[in-house]
């Protein structure tokens, strides 16, 4: 293999491995396909199943955001594109095998950790990320045995983005609401039992500060199951704030919904959301479990990126919780052979070209795309431009030469059943798709997910 020097012959496909099937790999194949080279492309997942976060992170009573899948599945189809599920980077094929037998290996791994709050109890039982609670219920398999204590009375959410509202408002819903879901059926269960009451979700800044979207936020007014309670003095945005936001028209509608929910009666619910701003939490009390945390009251201040700052005051306020969920955002991991930005959690890139650092020089013929390559922000949607930007590179670029033969697509195969890799393909995952949908039609849900790798492998 030589690098940096495409002379692969333009009536031969050009090869492509595209790791991680969510939403930014299958933007990236549907990108290649349309690009009108001849390609070859090989999409894999460490889990059987394709579809990441809109199988595992989409909130399950958010089933018309799911249905973006449809257009996946029109990608996995194309004769051009070939499925590898439950196959491993790192452990089933390394960088070096990828880059002898493709040209170009994008990775759209997103970012599967959460970022830690860094404070003192942080971790006591009871205190979960949002990111794990997501995963749980939405029966991802190395999640399903997470311990949910669903026996607390009240709940504390920190961090007023869409991900905490999606768990405030499963949290809050009735047994009747989840049961018409495609939620796990070991969270179902729990969360039917469940004995919350209510959910407090706190942002460390102001309402005109808060990450959320108008549509989730006026969604949580409109529970059947809960009431939704704000204090009038929080949500009136302080008139910094307001210059910074002038003409956002995703922040003006919020700060109109958050005034309107303060003109409400609550109706008597059985359950209660409440959202809280300017508290930052400072430590996590309990002993054997969490019970309470303790936060610091703040002010805004200008910051130097011409944005509003929150600054401790030196006032604290204890909020009872004996579940946490933490959801201060997602986080990418280091994956192995491939340098890390650990700060932002994203592998340096330039347009998706991957560097061995910050501005530094590049790794020929590997690329990201997703979250990987510009950190866990924007919906679904905002992966399809991410993706155009980096498959416009790749085809700007010189690409990996391959040594005569290492181009068979056969190889691969040959080299994952020498490793005894039980290799997911479409159709097989197709298989599976239709066995979860009619158990979900004769339950009267979308689907019924098979949640451990036996149970999917069972079909
Ligand atoms: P996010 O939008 O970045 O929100 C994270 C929240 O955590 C912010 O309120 C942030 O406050 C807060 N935070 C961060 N560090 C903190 C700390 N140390 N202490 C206290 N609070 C802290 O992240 P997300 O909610 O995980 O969502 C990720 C992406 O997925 C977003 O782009 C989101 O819109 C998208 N998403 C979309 C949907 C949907 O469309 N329905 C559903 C779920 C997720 P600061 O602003 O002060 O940092």
């Amino acid at each position: 293999m030589s690098e940096g020097t495409s002379t692969y012959p333009e009536s031969k496909p050009l090869r492509v491995a595209v790791i991680g099937a969510g939403p930014a790999g299958f933007y990236t194949a549907e990108a290649l396909l349309k690009s009108g080279r001849q390609v070859s492309i090989d999409l894999f997942d460490r889990l059987p199943t394709p579809y990441g976060l809109v199988r595992f992170g989409v909130a399950p009573d958010h089933q018309k955001i799911k249905s973006v899948t449809r257009l996946y599945e029109r990608t996995l189809q194309d004769e051009r594109v070939r499925y590898f599920g439950n196959v491993e980077y790192g452990r089933d094929l390394d960088l070096a095998e990828l880059r002898k037998h493709y040209h170009a290996v994008v990775f759209a791994v997103g970012a599967p950790t959460d970022r830690p709050l860094g404070i003192k109890g942080e971790n006591l039982p009871g205190s979960l990320s949002a990111t794990e609670f997501v995963a749980w219920y939405n029966g991802h398999p190395d999640y399903a045995d997470l311990e949910v204590p669903l026996d607390a009375r009240e709940v504390v959410v920190i961090g007023v983005g869409n991900v905490g509202i999606d768990v405030s408002r499963v949290l809050a819903k009735s047994a009747t609401e989840l049961a018409a879901t495609d939620m796990a059926d070991h969270a179902l269960a729990a969360l039917q039992a469940s004995q919350v009451e209510r959910i407090v979700m706190v942002g460390r800044r102001g309402p005109a500060e808060a990450k959320f979207t108008t549509k989730e936020l006026r969604e949580l007014g409109e529970l059947e199951n809960a009431d939704i309670y704000v204090r009038p003095a929080e949500v009136e945005a302080d008139p910094a704030s307001l210059a910074v936001v002038a003409g956002d028209v995703t922040i003006t509608k919020n700060l109109e919904v958050l005034a309107w929910f303060a003109t409400q009666t609550p109706a008597g619910k059985p359950r209660a959301i409440e959202l809280r701003f300017l508290l930052s939490p400072v430590e996590f009390i309990g002993t054997d479990r969490v019970e309470a945390v303790k936060f610091e009251r703040n002010r805004l201040e200008p910051n130097e990126w011409g944005g509003m700052s929150a600054v401790g005051t030196g006032e604290f306020e204890v909020l009872p919780a004996q579940l946490v969920l933490r959801s201060v955002g997602y986080l990418g991991s280091a994956l192995p052979g491939l340098p890390f930005d650990a700060r932002r959690g994203v592998i340096p890139n330039d347009e998706g070209r991957v560097l061995e650092a910050a501005g530094g020089a590049r790794v020929p013929g590997v690329y990201v795309a997703g979250w990987i390559k510009r950190g866990p922000s924007g919906v679904i949607g905002t992966n399809k431009a991410c993706a155009m930007g980096t498959v416009a590179s790749l085809l700007a670029d010189d690409l990996l030469d391959l040594e005569p033969g290492n181009d068979e697509a056969t190889l691969i195969d040959a080299l994952l059943a020498e490793r005894g890799v039980r290799v997911v393909d479409t159709t097989a995952w197709l298989r599976l798709d239709a066995a979860e949908v009619a158990a979900g039609e004769k339950a009267g849900r979308p689907r019924v997910k098979r949640v451990t790798r036996e149970e999917m492998f069972d079909v």
